[in-house]
């Protein structure tokens, strides 16, 4: 059997978002069920649009997500170089073969001849294909114009037929060649059209799979009719389906621009990003959908592909008037604040915080409140057993790693007063004696000791003094913190303990 090769191909033109991010890694699942190989190859041929410094973030956020690639930049392989931009001279060689056998042909059109003809298209109504007029030039003609140095671009000679590809996701997908018509496979600056290289590469690389986003369907007759007139054998596609946001429609510039990168700052956990990207288009046999990495890395299969769009729940439904603005360039807690608390991913990412080990979720804490001033120095290390407590005491209401330097910060803030006027406000309400001194009673009487007791006195308090709602949580809250928002109360409460919380409400109501 030959060996499974995958590759993730991206142009290094952005930052990886969700869409190429699930592609690399259904490719990285994929040859790591199958014992293959997954290889990461740059694809730069447009120079224009490329940079190294999106190259850097690609590698990245690949490297975050833990999808680390067998061969490619940085690891190489036998099958270098790994960028595009540095193949240069093996594309020329292939297409020196096919211009040699009258498979591809010079094109001496000039953007004006070129933009006539799409006008002339638009005009009739009909696809803008190439009509051929420099398909057949004498030696003579060829000549004349290559010693007058006008500028050519190579075209593929396309045979008309009726193409069908095989698509593991999509089935039997009929194409007819003749509405692709000659098509550009290196243009006049030298470099070859991504369809062009991709073949040359996917074969060179001896690529099994080529697993990738259902947007590039429309370029696989392309590929094929390029693979059959080297003789190429054609590998195996699999083209994934959409993803589509909360309102059902393609991800938007907002959401689906987000880079990766993000997720890690607003404090998912790479497992659990890798998780939830994971069941964009696929899903388990069992259906069991929290999957530990080692069992994903083993039963990842694309058989089990959907073509239906998959749903990307992150962040909340967004207005009309709003998806025009980019989330790129946007605050970290602005971010934050779209995202949908009910998605699966927070439920996922919650279900991976509560099940680690303790020190382990320690340790990836650290970066989170490594520059927060507000706690201790001393107890920022994974090994520091009040901030593992802490954290324990916590963890099964954090969504993301995120929310948690608040919390820390607020059971070592001893400096308590009264924040604003908007608290002093709150202490003046009429219910605000009433609330406090039952709340101060019953946590001296019962002793509450975890967050769903201090629920439980809430329901007391307001038996007791019929308050409830703003009435009873703001005054409990400005007696407690001095602040009139914050953080979840009986999480707070549960985690300073009774003894903090008399010692604060007399310093704040003196
Ligand atoms: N460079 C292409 C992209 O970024 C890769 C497409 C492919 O996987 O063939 O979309």
């Amino acid at each position: 059997m030959t060996e499974i090769r995958t590759r993730f191909a991206p142009s290094p033109s952005g930052f990886l978002h969700v869409g190429g991010a699930r592609t690399a890694l259904f490719n990285y699942l994929y040859a790591k069920a199958k014992g293959g190989k997954f290889i990461l190859r740059i694809e730069d041929t447009d120079q224009d649009r490329s940079s190294d410094s999106s190259m850097q973030i690609i590698q990245d956020s690949l490297k975050w997500l833990g999808l680390n690639w067998d061969e490619g930049p940085e690891v190489g392989g036998d099958y270098g170089p790994y960028k595009q931009s540095e193949r240069l001279e093996i594309y020329k060689k292939y297409t020196d073969q096919l211009v040699a056998e009258n498979k591809a042909y010079r094109c001496f059109c000039t953007t004006e001849e070129l933009e006539a003809m799409k006008k002339n298209s638009e005009a009739m109504g009909i696809p803008n294909i190439y009509d051929g007029r420099y398909a057949n030039l004498t030696e003579k003609e060829i000549k004349e114009k290559l010693d007058k140095n006008i500028p050519f671009s190579i075209r593929f000679r396309t045979k008309p037929k009726q193409l069908i590809v095989e698509d593991l996701i999509q089935g039997k997908v009929k194409f007819d060649t003749k509405l692709i018509g000659d098509f550009i496979i290196v243009k006049s600056d030298g470099f070859p059209s991504y369809n062009y290289a991709v073949v040359i590469d996917d074969y060179l690389m001896k690529i099994s799979h080529v697993i990738r986003g259902v947007g590039h369907l429309s370029n696989t007759p392309r590929q094929v009719i390029i693979h059959e007139a080297f003789d190429f054998p054609i590998p195996k596609y699999a083209h994934v389906s959409e993803i589509v946001g909360a309102d059902g429609k393609k991800l938007s510039k907002r959401a689906g621009a987000t880079s990766i990168l993000a997720f890690r700052d607003l404090g998912y956990t790479e497992e659990t990003f890798r998780n939830y990207m994971s069941l964009l288009g696929w899903s388990p046999e069992d259906g069991g959908e929290y999957i530990p990495t080692e069992k994903l890395n083993s039963i990842f299969d694309v058989e089990r592909c959907s073509k239906s769009p998959s749903l990307f729940d992150v962040f909340k439904k967004q207005k009309e008037e709003d998806e025009k603005v980019s989330f790129i360039g946007i605050s970290l807690s602005e971010l934050a604040d779209q995202l949908n608390p009910k998605s699966k991913l927070n439920w996922l990412s919650n279900k991976f915080i509560r099940d680690a080990d303790i020190k382990d979720l320690t340790s990836r804490l650290i970066p989170f409140i490594r520059e927060n001033t507000s706690i201790p120095e001393e107890i920022k290390r994974a090994e520091n057993s009040e901030l593992q407590a802490i954290l324990n005491s916590i963890r099964v209401y954090l969504d993301r790693l995120s929310q948690a330097p608040d919390y820390i910060a607020e059971f070592y803030n001893n400096d308590i007063s009264l924040e604003n006027s908007e608290a002093e406000e709150i202490l003046k309400l009429e219910s605000a004696p009433k609330v406090i001194s039952s709340f101060k009673k019953l946590i001296e009487t019962e002793s509450p000791n975890s967050s769903e007791d201090y629920k439980a006195i809430f329901d007391k308090v307001n038996k007791e003094t019929n308050e409830k709602g703003k009435n009873l949580f703001m005054p409990i809250r400005v007696a407690t913190t001095g602040k009139a928002h914050g953080l979840e109360l009986p999480v707070l409460f549960n985690l300073l303990g009774k003894e903090k919380l008399i010692y604060r409400m007399k310093k704040i109501l003196g």
